[in-house]
């Protein structure tokens, strides 16, 4: 079982970004409105997450640990509908089996908190909500290891993935601590004002608001200008039902709205949202969940085109 976790720890679990992204998502399904992240050597040598969210209940503890165990789906039929960020009940086990974990948690109704560490619970100090404490990454398995950049490339990979996170949560604070210093301080903010600090200055000074509804699907966010100027390639951001990710399809849907303007040669800046009903989506595509398949592609296309052209085109005019 020990070897199963390592190797499914493989698929999922390729560096302390990825330990990051799986915790501060479990962290928003406890509907935490707080959430700390601190590494030392770029979370290589340690990561922790804290949060303030509804915690872990003492007896549920060894649970969480385990593979396939997950509090968020009941059959399978859940799977189509399932909105929380996580759901396959297997990061938690994966990443203790590369590593050294520690799980502190206190509930409401719990007088104190307990951790677990290697299969044993204890009494432990901590206030309301959860921490998550992963030691020594892939120290377990150094094939691994050998594959981690150094401390400042993995420190980097974290701010990008917490980034991608918060933008699409700015109603929780977010902080992010390297080696005790802090590298990302993110307050309760509007959506727009979130975005604006984590994208580069030129994007709000020449950005239009996209908004468009259906039945069925929802876009919205802002889309840079062609004179906001030329972008890095990692200014573009969408989002489906609140998750990043890297569609092509969404992507090309985006670039074709600019393509009198940009003659297909600059990349411009965005931050999308696409709320669609889940059903009209299979996020089970790959497991970190970056990636995603529509299953009525052309109309997405056409729907996300319409509605960038349509914020585009006072501008233009
Ligand atoms: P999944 O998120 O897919 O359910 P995980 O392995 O990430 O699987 O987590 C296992 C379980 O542990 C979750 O279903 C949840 O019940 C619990 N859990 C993990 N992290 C937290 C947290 N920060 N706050 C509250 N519960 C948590
Ligand atoms: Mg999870």
């Amino acid at each position: 079982d020990q070897l199963i976790s390592q190797i499914a720890a493989g698929e999922v679990i390729e560096r302390p970004a990825s330990v990051l992204k799986e915790l501060v998502e479990n962290a928003i399904d406890a509907d935490a409105t707080r959430i700390e992240v601190r590494l030392e050597s770029g979370g290589i040598k340690r990561l922790s997450v804290t949060d303030n969210g509804r915690g872990i209940p003492k007896e549920e503890l060894p649970l969480a640990l385990k593979r396939h165990a997950t509090s968020k789906i009941r059959d399978l039929n859940e799977l189509e509908h399932v909105l929380s960020l996580g759901f396959r009940g297997e990061a938690l086990a994966s990443i203790a089996s590369v590593s050294a974990m520690t799980v502190t948690s206190r509930t409401a109704e719990q007088s104190c908190a307990y951790s677990i560490h290697e299969g044993d619970v204890g009494v432990a100090a901590g206030g309301l909500g959860t921490k998550v404490d992963v030691e020594d990454l892939f120290f377990k398995t150094p094939a691994r290891r050998k594959f981690l950049k150094s401390e400042a490339t993995e420190a980097a990979h974290c701010k990008v993935a917490l980034e991608r996170i918060a933008i699409a949560h700015p109603t929780i604070e977010f902080r992010l601590v390297n080696n005790g210093k802090p590298v990302l301080v993110l307050p309760v903010e509007e959506s727009r004002a979130r975005i604006n600090r984590i994208l580069p200055d030129e994007f709000a000074r020449a950005q239009r608001e996209v908004y468009a509804e259906t039945a069925t699907a929802r876009v919205y966010g802002w889309v840079g200008l062609p004179t906001a100027g030329r972008a890095r390639t990692d200014a573009q951001y969408c989002y489906v039902n609140g998750r990043f990710v890297r569609d092509k399809l969404l992507a090309h849907a985006v670039k074709s709205a600019y393509a009198d303007v940009l003659h297909n040669q600059l990349q411009p800046m965005y931050c999308l949202f696409v709320d669609i009903d889940p059903i009209k989506v299979d996020v089970n595509v790959h497991p970190t969940k970056s990636e995603l398949r529509f299953r009525d592609s052309q109309w997405v296309h056409q729907f996300v085109m319409h509605a960038v052209q349509n914020a585009l085109a006072p501008a233009l005019a």
